[in-house]
């Protein structure tokens, strides 16, 4: 990883425009609660891939009129601080039995049931792969009907050599 200073507003708004068509075109709204001067360090174009997998799924399984929303927060003190992002959307859940292996390669919940049918179960490897990179954590809160939350722990800082 080549670790650099990320303005996270700043990335987070680069992906919100390359999204926006397609949420647009949906009527979902994306929305964003992240403090301006938020800066974290990370591998920029590996976080990019985290968060565009993350959100461009968050849009595939939200119904029309739906919400997706990125907020964050930081927990732990000193060398152990970390940031924490919720990614969160008011779409069709994932059912309790899909929940422990969401983030295996191939896996899929039954396509009929949602919007997009494409899609190769991919994603969510990758991203489990890319965070374990950053010496973080993922995982995933949901009900079916409701929505889902995507709770990314992520190191504000990494010990630079
Ligand atoms: P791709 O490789 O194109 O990303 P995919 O979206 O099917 O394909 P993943 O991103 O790995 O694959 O997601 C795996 C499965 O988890 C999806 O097929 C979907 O059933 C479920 N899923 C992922 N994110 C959400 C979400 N926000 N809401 C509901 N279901 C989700
Ligand atoms: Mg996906």
């Amino acid at each position: 990883l080549e670790y650099e200073p990320v303005h996270v507003r700043s990335l987070l708004a680069s992906i919100f425009e390359v999204l926006a068509s397609s949420a647009k075109s949906h009527s979902i709204v994306l929305m964003m609660e992240v403090p301006d001067e938020l800066y974290m360090e990370a591998d920029e174009d590996r976080l990019r891939q985290i968060f565009m997998n993350l959100l461009s799924n968050a849009i595939s399984y939200t119904l029309e009129g739906g919400r997706v929303k990125v907020s964050v927060e930081t927990v732990g003190e000193g060398e152990d601080e970390n940031i924490r992002f919720l990614i969160s959307d008011t779409g069709i859940g994932i059912p309790k039995k899909d929940l422990p292996r969401i983030f295996e390669r191939f896996y899929r919940v039954d396509k009929a049931r949602s919007r997009s049918s494409g899609g190769t179960g991919l994603g969510l490897s990758i991203v489990k792969h890319l965070v374990e990179l950053h010496h973080g954590t993922v995982r995933v809160e949901s009900k079916t009907g409701q929505g889902t939350t995507f709770i990314l722990d992520l190191p504000l800082l990494h010990e630079l050599n």
